[in-house]
């Protein structure tokens, strides 16, 4: 990947976005500015090489190929889902990521513990569409 620092147009776009989503998913961003800088870079740099917000914590064999899946386009499936992000983009006010929906073998809840929500009624757009689909049939 390279290392140039990407469009300053694009920053600005992809920090707009990280605060609006912090504030639509009841999660802050990282009291250290300087993880969330990181990360937001890292989200247009992924844009201005394939076109879409890729997740910049992965490795990616064929970032192209993946960015054509949904998955680890951010806000990332984790994210939605369970309202896991492991950059530490979207996290608690104490820096730490959520951790309360991860299923119990997944690496996060080994490596921080249980973190509980502090907004339950906010975020996991993807989880809640499901759980209404189960509650219903
Ligand atoms: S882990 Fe998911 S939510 Fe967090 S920065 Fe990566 S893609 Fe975005």
């Amino acid at each position: 990947m390279s290392v140039t620092r990407p469009s300053q147009a694009n920053i600005d776009k992809m920090r707009a976005y990280a605060r609006k989503y912090a504030e639509k998913s009841g999660t802050s961003l990282h009291p250290d500015v300087s993880v969330t800088e990181t990360v937001v870079e890292g989200l247009a740099r992924h844009i201005e090489l394939v076109g879409k917000p890729l997740c910049p914590c992965n490795f990616y064999p064929d970032p192209r190929a993946e960015a054509k899946q949904r998955r680890w386009i951010c806000a990332c499936d984790e994210m939605q889902k369970w309202k896991y992000c492991h950059c530490l983009l979207f996290v608690t006010e104490d820096g730490v990521p959520i951790t309360e929906y991860l299923p119990e073998d997944h690496e996060g809840r080994q490596a921080y513990g249980l973190v509980r929500d502090p907004h339950p009624e906010r975020g996991r757009g993807m989880a809640k569409v499901l759980e209404k689909r189960e509650s219903t049939t």
